[in-house]
């Protein structure tokens, strides 16, 4: 880790940035795409939708600042003009997906990361990359600093996630080394928050879509593995403090909130929060399962001043009212049906500053 300076620093009479998200329109990209507009940021977000989806930003689609553009970043992708920053973000987070296609998502991965790292370098820009807890695999030690290699299996189910951001890292340091980028690395541990999607098998949601139903609540294995979850709020406020960093703090940085609890206290806590009477289903542990997961986040508190301020208790109460109301919304909407990923490409920019080819 590289990290030579405090990033201590005012926020007033920082320059307007032009960043391209991709991933732009997933549960973490969209979070990100507000809070830089927020700031007075431009906004290109690139997504080829398969896990996301054209919800998350259609409040964005009429901003000034904002430009959405389909694309797969296993392809390269060209952009007319300048770009401050790169936000990777690009790439199916869930188990559920990112195990569909496994192949796919060992490219988008690497191939993603190379050519977004070779638009970076043409454009002279900041790359920031979404890397993952998941580097440390099923880790020998708790909780887990920056400096811990890693326990990871080359050949199971979650390698071809684990791995493929693994090389990422690698090819992200390579391209400092070689050719001087200004990079940034980001771990990302288990985020919450609006906006997950209710069907990609992740514990929180899963855990209050079905309380909210009244189904049973699904515990894989014991209910002792523990996570760590971090409110998507937080966890952006740490992307945009990394991104801005000075050139020097490269991390990598892990980000996510130290607050450990298993997952059956989780269920706990989200049938407490949702007021459900659903009861607890215990089945099998998927391979390759962590044991337990907790960041240690004392060097993004110290180089980036980060940390996370959103209590599980809050949080899920923030999640649980917004699949509530997108549970509401499609009993509301069902007879119409009408699919979101009819919008393509959306730019109310008269000059189309960004294309794909
Ligand atoms: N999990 C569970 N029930 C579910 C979904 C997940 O018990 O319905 C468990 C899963 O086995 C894991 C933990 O919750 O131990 C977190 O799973 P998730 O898929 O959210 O994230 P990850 O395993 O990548 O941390």
């Amino acid at each position: 880790m590289t990290v030579q300076f405090s990033i201590a620093h005012a926020r007033s009479g920082r320059p307007v940035h032009r960043n391209l998200i991709t991933g732009g329109a997933g549960f973490i990209g969209s979070h990100l795409c507000d809070l830089l507009l927020q700031r007075g940021d431009a906004v290109i977000c690139a997504d080829n939708l398969s896990t996301s989806s054209m919800r998350n930003v259609r409040p964005l689609l009429n901003h000034p600042n904002f430009q959405f553009i389909e694309h797969d970043i296993r392809q390269p992708l060209h952009i007319d003009g300048s770009i401050d920053r790169i936000y990777n973000l690009a790439c199916p987070a869930s188990p559920r997906h990112y195990q569909r296609d496994p192949i796919g998502t060992m490219k988008t991965n690497v191939l993603g990361a190379l050519n977004l790292l070779e638009l970076s370098r043409k454009k002279s820009c900041r790359f920031l990359q979404a890397s993952t807890s998941e580097v440390y695999g099923d880790p020998e030690i708790h909780p887990q600093p920056e400096s811990y290699a890693g326990s990871v299996s080359t050949t199971g189910p979650r390698a071809c996630y684990d791995e493929g951001k693994r090389a990422a890292e690698t090819l992200i340091f390579d391209y400092r080394r070689v050719y001087g980028l200004e990079v940034k690395v980001a771990r990302i541990f288990n985020t919450y928050g609006p906006r997950m999607l209710e069907d990609d098998g992740r514990v929180v949601s899963n855990f209050i879509v079905q309380a909210l139903h009244g189904r049973p609540i699904t515990i894989y294995g014991t209910g002792k593995q523990t996570r760590s979850f971090c409110f998507v709020d937080d966890l952006v406020r740490g992307l945009e403090k990394l991104m801005e960093s000075p050139p020097a703090v490269t991390g990598p940085f892990n980000l996510g909130n130290p607050h450990e609890i298993t997952i059956e206290a989780i269920a706990r806590e989200v049938l407490a929060c949702t007021n459900s009477l659903s009861r607890l289903q215990f089945k099998p542990l998927p391979q390759d399962d962590p044991k337990r997961r907790k960041p240690v986040i004392a060097a993004a508190e110290q180089w980036l001043g980060w940390r996370p301020r959103v209590t599980l208790k809050d949080g899920l109460a923030a999640t649980v009212a917004y699949f509530t109301l997108r549970m509401a919304d499609r009993a509301a909407s069902a007879p119409s049906g009408g699919s979101t990923r009819k919008v393509r490409r959306f730019s109310p920019n008269p000059l189309n500053l960004a294309h794909e080819r």
